[in-house]
Protein backbone atom coordinates (compact mmCIF):
# COMPACT_ATOMS: atom_id res chain seq x y z
CA UNK A 1 0.00 0.00 0.00
CA UNK A 2 2.61 2.42 0.93
CA UNK A 3 4.59 1.75 -2.96
CA UNK A 4 1.31 2.55 -4.26
CA UNK A 5 0.89 5.11 -2.11
CA UNK A 6 4.42 6.44 -2.83
CA UNK A 7 3.09 6.21 -6.55
CA UNK A 8 0.39 7.88 -6.61
CA UNK A 9 2.52 11.01 -4.57
CA UNK A 10 -0.84 11.88 -2.69
CA UNK A 11 -1.03 14.86 -0.80
CA UNK A 12 -2.80 16.50 1.71
CA UNK A 13 -6.24 18.31 0.34
CA UNK A 14 -6.57 14.68 -1.57
CA UNK A 15 -9.62 12.75 -2.55
CA UNK A 16 -11.08 10.23 -4.69
CA UNK A 17 -13.84 10.06 -6.35
CA UNK A 18 -15.87 6.84 -7.16
CA UNK A 19 -18.53 7.64 -9.70
CA UNK A 20 -21.49 5.26 -9.86
CA UNK A 21 -20.22 1.77 -10.03
CA UNK A 22 -23.39 0.21 -9.70
CA UNK A 23 -24.65 -3.28 -10.95
CA UNK A 24 -27.08 -1.87 -13.22
CA UNK A 25 -24.06 -0.07 -15.24
CA UNK A 26 -22.44 -3.50 -15.70
CA UNK A 27 -22.90 -5.85 -18.13
CA UNK A 28 -25.78 -7.91 -16.51
CA UNK A 29 -27.14 -4.53 -15.32
CA UNK A 30 -30.47 -2.84 -16.69
CA UNK A 31 -28.26 0.13 -18.20
CA UNK A 32 -24.91 -1.44 -18.93
CA UNK A 33 -22.05 0.16 -19.56
CA UNK A 34 -19.78 -2.00 -22.43
CA UNK A 35 -16.77 -3.35 -20.57
CA UNK A 36 -18.33 -1.43 -16.95
CA UNK A 37 -17.19 -4.18 -14.70
CA UNK A 38 -13.29 -3.42 -16.30
CA UNK A 39 -12.81 -0.10 -13.89
CA UNK A 40 -13.86 -2.40 -10.82
CA UNK A 41 -10.28 -3.94 -10.10
CA UNK A 42 -8.31 -1.01 -10.87
CA UNK A 43 -10.43 1.26 -8.93
CA UNK A 44 -9.50 -1.29 -5.92
CA UNK A 45 -6.12 -0.41 -6.14
CA UNK A 46 -6.71 3.73 -5.95
CA UNK A 47 -9.13 2.72 -3.35
CA UNK A 48 -6.45 0.83 -1.74
CA UNK A 49 -3.54 3.75 -1.60
CA UNK A 50 -5.83 6.52 -0.40
CA UNK A 51 -6.98 4.17 2.10
CA UNK A 52 -3.30 3.67 3.37
CA UNK A 53 -2.93 7.16 3.70
CA UNK A 54 -5.96 8.44 5.25
CA UNK A 55 -7.19 9.89 2.44
CA UNK A 56 -10.98 11.03 1.61
CA UNK A 57 -12.44 8.53 -0.27
CA UNK A 58 -16.61 9.74 -1.62
CA UNK A 59 -18.71 6.84 -3.55
CA UNK A 60 -21.26 8.52 -5.67
CA UNK A 61 -24.82 6.75 -6.86
CA UNK A 62 -27.67 7.14 -8.68
CA UNK A 63 -30.54 6.33 -6.10
CA UNK A 64 -33.56 7.20 -8.45
CA UNK A 65 -37.46 6.57 -7.38
CA UNK A 66 -39.32 3.49 -9.22
CA UNK A 67 -41.26 6.65 -11.45
CA UNK A 68 -37.85 8.78 -12.04
CA UNK A 69 -38.29 11.33 -14.48
CA UNK A 70 -35.33 9.53 -16.41
CA UNK A 71 -36.62 6.74 -17.22
CA UNK A 72 -38.43 5.79 -20.59
CA UNK A 73 -42.00 5.44 -18.89
CA UNK A 74 -41.76 9.38 -18.16
CA UNK A 75 -40.44 10.39 -21.52
CA UNK A 76 -36.85 9.95 -20.38
CA UNK A 77 -34.09 8.33 -22.09
CA UNK A 78 -32.79 5.64 -20.28
CA UNK A 79 -34.88 2.26 -18.98
CA UNK A 80 -35.44 1.85 -15.54
CA UNK A 81 -31.79 1.72 -13.40
CA UNK A 82 -30.60 2.11 -10.17
CA UNK A 83 -33.82 2.28 -8.30
CA UNK A 84 -32.94 2.76 -4.46
CA UNK A 85 -31.92 -0.23 -2.78
CA UNK A 86 -32.55 -2.85 -5.32
CA UNK A 87 -29.80 -4.82 -6.24
CA UNK A 88 -28.99 -2.78 -9.22
CA UNK A 89 -28.62 -0.05 -7.38
CA UNK A 90 -26.02 -1.55 -5.27
CA UNK A 91 -22.31 -1.20 -5.73
CA UNK A 92 -20.43 -3.67 -7.93
CA UNK A 93 -19.74 -7.08 -5.22
CA UNK A 94 -15.94 -7.15 -6.49
CA UNK A 95 -15.62 -3.34 -5.59
CA UNK A 96 -13.82 -2.95 -2.07
CA UNK A 97 -15.03 0.42 -0.71
CA UNK A 98 -12.83 1.51 2.26
CA UNK A 99 -14.89 1.60 5.52
CA UNK A 100 -13.96 5.13 5.41
CA UNK A 101 -15.62 5.73 2.34
CA UNK A 102 -18.32 8.44 2.15
CA UNK A 103 -21.52 7.36 0.01
CA UNK A 104 -23.36 10.31 -1.74
CA UNK A 105 -26.27 9.47 -3.66
CA UNK A 106 -28.01 11.62 -6.38
CA UNK A 107 -31.36 12.41 -8.47
CA UNK A 108 -33.08 10.71 -5.23
CA UNK A 109 -36.44 12.12 -6.02
CA UNK A 110 -39.18 11.57 -9.10
CA UNK A 111 -38.73 14.56 -11.12
CA UNK A 112 -34.92 15.57 -11.00
CA UNK A 113 -31.91 14.08 -12.82
CA UNK A 114 -28.22 14.15 -11.74
CA UNK A 115 -25.32 13.57 -13.74
CA UNK A 116 -22.12 14.78 -11.91
CA UNK A 117 -21.90 13.81 -8.13
CA UNK A 118 -22.37 17.59 -7.02
CA UNK A 119 -25.51 18.26 -8.42
CA UNK A 120 -28.07 18.04 -5.38
CA UNK A 121 -25.69 17.23 -3.00
CA UNK A 122 -23.61 17.94 -0.38
CA UNK A 123 -20.11 17.14 -1.97
CA UNK A 124 -18.86 19.92 -2.66
CA UNK A 125 -19.69 21.32 1.48
CA UNK A 126 -18.35 17.84 2.33
CA UNK A 127 -14.69 18.24 0.75
CA UNK A 128 -14.04 21.59 1.40
CA UNK A 129 -14.68 21.06 4.94
CA UNK A 130 -12.16 18.34 4.76
CA UNK A 131 -9.46 20.78 3.00
CA UNK A 132 -10.05 19.00 -0.18
CA UNK A 133 -7.90 20.72 -2.97
CA UNK A 134 -7.37 18.04 -5.92
CA UNK A 135 -9.49 15.09 -6.73
CA UNK A 136 -9.10 12.10 -8.24
CA UNK A 137 -12.34 11.00 -10.60
CA UNK A 138 -13.08 7.70 -12.17
CA UNK A 139 -16.22 5.27 -13.01
CA UNK A 140 -19.16 5.11 -15.16
CA UNK A 141 -19.88 6.20 -17.15
CA UNK A 142 -17.26 8.17 -18.92
CA UNK A 143 -19.60 10.33 -21.38
CA UNK A 144 -22.47 11.10 -18.50
CA UNK A 145 -21.75 11.15 -15.02
CA UNK A 146 -18.09 11.08 -15.13
CA UNK A 147 -17.77 13.88 -17.56
CA UNK A 148 -20.54 16.32 -15.50
CA UNK A 149 -18.41 15.28 -12.13
CA UNK A 150 -15.55 16.38 -13.53
CA UNK A 151 -16.98 19.66 -14.99
CA UNK A 152 -18.59 20.49 -11.82
CA UNK A 153 -15.36 19.85 -10.21
CA UNK A 154 -13.53 22.04 -12.32
CA UNK A 155 -15.98 24.99 -11.93
CA UNK A 156 -16.26 25.12 -8.46
CA UNK A 157 -12.23 25.34 -8.54
CA UNK A 158 -11.01 21.68 -7.48
CA UNK A 159 -7.87 20.55 -9.46
CA UNK A 160 -8.72 17.48 -11.24
CA UNK A 161 -6.95 14.60 -12.20
CA UNK A 162 -9.28 11.76 -14.21
CA UNK A 163 -8.12 8.10 -14.13
CA UNK A 164 -8.32 6.87 -17.34
CA UNK A 165 -7.43 3.45 -16.59
CA UNK A 166 -10.66 3.44 -14.72
CA UNK A 167 -13.58 5.00 -16.78
CA UNK A 168 -15.63 3.71 -19.52
CA UNK A 169 -18.09 4.92 -21.77
CA UNK A 170 -22.15 4.24 -22.95
CA UNK A 171 -20.77 5.47 -26.64
CA UNK A 172 -24.36 5.76 -27.74
CA UNK A 173 -22.57 7.37 -30.69
CA UNK A 174 -18.89 6.00 -31.33
CA UNK A 175 -17.06 8.83 -30.38
CA UNK A 176 -18.81 10.12 -27.61
CA UNK A 177 -16.43 8.78 -24.96
CA UNK A 178 -12.97 10.16 -26.76
CA UNK A 179 -14.94 13.46 -26.84
CA UNK A 180 -16.14 13.40 -23.14
CA UNK A 181 -12.54 12.81 -22.47
CA UNK A 182 -11.32 16.25 -24.57
CA UNK A 183 -13.44 17.99 -23.01
CA UNK A 184 -12.62 16.96 -20.10
CA UNK A 185 -9.06 18.10 -20.54
CA UNK A 186 -9.95 20.93 -22.20
CA UNK A 187 -11.51 21.99 -18.97
CA UNK A 188 -8.25 21.69 -17.64
CA UNK A 189 -8.63 18.09 -15.96
CA UNK A 190 -5.20 16.06 -16.16
CA UNK A 191 -5.46 12.11 -17.44
CA UNK A 192 -3.80 9.89 -14.99
CA UNK A 193 -3.54 6.54 -14.88
CA UNK A 194 -1.71 3.73 -13.20
CA UNK A 195 -0.09 2.50 -16.21
CA UNK A 196 1.52 5.79 -16.95
CA UNK A 197 3.32 5.54 -13.37
CA UNK A 198 4.47 1.99 -14.66
CA UNK A 199 5.85 3.15 -17.58
ZN1 LIG B 1 -29.84 7.60 -13.44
Amino acid sequence: MDIAREKLSLRPGDALIVVDVQNDFLPGGTLAVPDGDAVVPVLNRYAAAFAAGQFPIYATRDWHPTNHCSFKARGGPWPPHCVANSNGAAFAPGLKLPAQTVVISKATTADKDAYSGFEGTDLDARLRAQGVKRVFVGGLATDYCVLNTVRDARKLGYDVLLLTDAIRAVNLKPEDGQRAKDEMRRLGAKPFSLTLLAA
